[in-house]
């Protein structure tokens, strides 16, 4: 029972709980399901939006991708340009690379070929040293030692240095030297052959007698300085020179073949016996080797040391000889033997120079391989006699208005270009050079202590102009030795007088004198010789005269060639009255005075019309330009006195305002740009115009315009009226026709 009422009000209860929170009870699970339901939809808009995002998101990146492609596109298309631009620059870059490398790599394989050779041509030496102490060469030798001795009895003779000798001591020393103990027979003949010689000075010998392993067979007589080689190292020596001198018709020849071609030559000379002098190295200093002995040598004879290098006998004492080293004096040693080689100094001569850019020497330091000259010519030669020369009568054009009208050249004759420092004189004698093309003249540039670059230059834009071909470098730079700058002219003469004495027309350009003669101060003050007027040793006169002696138009008979030489000379500060200008100026047949106020008030070429003269030229213009220049040059004479006057600012009345504009104009009309040379009939046209008062209206600084459309419009309107003032007079009828032609000109251009 009681169970029963325990459950009955447990329903109560729920029933009284129920009937009074069902309100609160209800509130609380529907707002669970409210949030429920809010969440889930919540969470369904959010997965929505997520979709929708998504879809955006993919959409964009859709669009993005689009658009990316398109840029993509676009810089590729711009990148591929740009590369393309950049694969033809650097191609474009790469071809001058190129050739500029080829050119470079070329002269680098000379240089090694070279070496190599030299090289080899020692090793050969060695081997073939060792190979001749061998039979059967061994036995051969010493056969042949009566047969050479019988020889060198034969040739043996007393030289002047000899007798001198003996009657200064009074007795010759005689030596013996042979690579085996002689035939006691064989020395006793050459002993009372030698005794019988000198027993007929009224002299005795001493007579001695060596064997020398360096001789390798053969033997040698030495009597006083004079050596009789019949020594198979003489030969050895001479083919090996040979070979070294030579030009490299074969420059990767093998050493086999060098060995092979020695022992053929060893067979062709062994019957020779060679004769020369043997002195001693005294002392070496600054280029300069004083010798002992060479009792015979004479003065600017070669002589060869023992490592190879040559030298020149400068200075000839009663006691010793001074010469020159040409190459590195560092490696002589002193009391080293030296050689002479009984000829003076001597350079190739011949076509194979042309376009080249050679040393003093002859040597070709341009890079492009060997000169194979036929021929060699001393760089010192007489000057031709005055009977071999004729009147100098035709012209040597420069191209340069002021030049070829106030100061003309003529072929053959020596005008001398003088100026201060940077006044253009280099470049009047590279015009002079490039306005030789088509002319059949033949240039030869030596450039005399001057930077390396400033000859690369010349030579790259006489290249440019296609005047390389018809021309000759010579280069003795600052950086080489004093005597190579010394010899420069004297062998730039040379080959230049090989194609005067066939014929040809030359032009020679010494860049500069007065270098040349500081060099030769250089060498004289070393070699221990009195100084004279600043410094210079008085025989500079001689050394220049002589030199410009060798320029000569040739008569008819030995061939009618010419060699025109233009000299430079630097002043100082326009001081004409120095030693080396007053000298070069009163050898030269006139001179091209240049002026740095003129040059710098652009007055280029800078010509100082007063000062500059030429004494034989005028007879070598061409007549139209004769019949000009007369005029000219009063009129040019006139407007510098008038020109003073005015500097007072004096009141002028209007004829000599007149006259002063006119050389106004005339002055800027004969100014002229680098590298610009004018024919001789456009100069005389330009000159007519101007002294004719057809240019009077001109404004000076429009006078340039002017005369380049004037040159142009006869260029193409006119061609007869050029032709007939390159041939001949202007006749009054042709002077019609001018003016006439002026006229319409001006007609025209206005
Ligand atoms: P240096 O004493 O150094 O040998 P230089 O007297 O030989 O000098 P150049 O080297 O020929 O003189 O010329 C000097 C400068 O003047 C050069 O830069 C050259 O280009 C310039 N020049 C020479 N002549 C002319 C000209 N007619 N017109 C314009 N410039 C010129
Ligand atoms: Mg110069």
């Amino acid at each position: 029972m009681q169970v029963l009422y325990s459950v009955i009000n447990f329903i109560l209860l729920v029933a009284i709980i129920w009937i009074f929170g069902k309100k609160a009870i209800l509130k609380i699970f529907s707002s669970r399901r409210e949030k429920i339901e809010n969440g889930l939809a919540d969470a369904e808009r959010a997965s929505r939006t997520e979709e929708e995002q998504r879809a955006a998101i993919e959409e964009v990146a859709r669009n993005l991708s689009e658009s990316e492609t398109e840029t993509a596109k676009r810089l590729e298309l711009a990148a591929s340009k740009y590369v393309k631009t950049l694969n033809e620059q650097a191609d474009k870059e790469i071809s001058v690379i190129n050739t500029d490398l080829e050119e470079s790599l070329k002269s680098m394989k000379f240089d090694m070929l070279h070496e190599v050779r030299a090289n080899v041509v020692h090793k050969v030496a060695d081997e073939c040293r060792e190979l001749f102490s061998k039979e059967p060469y061994l036995s051969q030798f010493r056969k042949d030692e009566p047969v050479i001795a019988d020889m060198i009895l034969k040739m043996v003779s007393l030289t002047p240095g000899d007798k001198v000798y003996i009657n200064s001591k009074g007795l010759l020393y005689v030596t013996l030297i042979s690579a085996f103990k002689l035939d006691p027979a064989v020395t006793e003949k050459i002993r009372s052959h030698m005794e019988k010689l000198v027993a007929a000075e009224g002299s005795t010998i001493s007579f001695r007698v060596k064997t020398d392993e360096q001789c390798i067979g053969g033997l040698k007589l030495r009597v006083g300085d004079t050596v009789y080689d019949g020594t198979i190292d003489n030969i050895l020596w001479t083919l090996l020179t040979r070979l070294k001198r030579s030009p490299m018709d074969k420059p990767d020849m093998s050493a086999d073949e060098i060995k092979k071609g020695i022992i053929s030559g060893l067979k062709g000379l062994s019957r020779e016996i060679d004769i020369y002098q043997l002195g001693r190295v005294l002392s070496v200093s600054d280029g300069i080797c004083w010798l002992d002995g060479l009792t015979d040598s004479m003065y600017g004879e070669l002589v060869e040391f023992d490592n190879g290098e040559r030298g020149m006998l400068l200075s000839i004492e009663p006691s010793r000889i001074a010469c020159v080293v040409f190459g590195k004096y560092e490696n002589i040693r002193e009391l080293s033997s030296v050689r002479r080689l009984g000829m003076m100094a001597d350079v190739p001569v011949g076509d194979e120079l042309l376009g080249r850019i050679v040393d003093p020497l002859g040597k070709p330091i341009d890079g492009k391989g060997g000169i194979h000259a036929k021929s060699y010519m001393p760089i010192e030669n007489p000057a031709p006699a005055i009977l071999d020369r004729q009147a100098v009568s035709s012209p040597l054009q420069t191209g340069i208005k002021a030049i070829d009208a106030l100061v003309p050249i003529g072929k053959g004759q020596r005008e001398l270009i003088i100026g201060d420092r940077q006044t253009g004189k280099t470049a009047i004698a590279v015009d002079t050079i490039l306005n030789q093309r088509g002319r059949n003249v033949i240039c030869i540039y030596v450039a005399i202590g001057q930077k390396e670059t400033g000859i690369a230059s010349i030579a790259s834009i006489l290249k440019k102009n296609g005047a390389l071909d018809y021309t000759i470098i010579v280069c003795a730079d600052a950086y080489q030795s004093a005597p190579m700058r010394y010899i420069a002219p004297y062998a730039g003469t040379t080959m230049g007088e090989y194609f005067m004495n066939r014929g040809r027309d030359v032009l020679i350009i010494y860049d500069d004198l007065s270098k040349h003669a500081v060099s030769y101060r250089e060498i004289s003050l070393l070699l221990h010789r009195p100084s004279g007027r600043e410094a210079f040793p008085g025989d500079v006169f001689y050394l220049h005269s002589r030199l410009l002696e060798r320029s000569a138009r040739l008569s008819e008979e030995k061939g009618g060639g010419s060699l025109t030489a233009l000299p430079i000379v630097e002043t100082q500060a326009g001081d004409i009255s120095a030693y080396i200008p007053t000298n070069v100026i009163s050898i030269t047949d006139g001179q091209i005075f240049l002026e740095s106020e003129l040059f710098h008030e652009g007055q280029r070429p800078a010509v100082n019309v007063g000062l500059s003269v030429s004494r034989v030229g005028g007879s070598a213009q061409i007549p139209a330009m004769k019949q000009m220049a007369g005029g000219l040059r009063i009129s040019l004479a006139q407007y510098r006195e008038l020109a003073s006057f005015a500097q007072f600012g004096a009141d002028l009345d209007q004829a000599t305002q007149a006259s002063l504009d006119r050389g106004e104009r005339m002055t800027i009309a004969l100014r002229q740009d680098q590298y610009k040379p004018l024919d001789a009939e456009l100069q005389v046209l330009i000159i007519y115009t101007f002294s004719e008062g057809y240019a009077d209206d001109i404004a000076p600084e429009k006078i340039p315009e002017f005369e380049d459309a004037l040159i142009k419009h006869f260029k193409s309107a006119h061609p007869d009226l050029i032709a007939v003032l390159s041939k001949g007079k202007i006749t009054p009828k042709t002077k019609e026709r001018l003016n006439e032609a002026l006229k319409l000109f001006k007609g025209s251009s206005e």
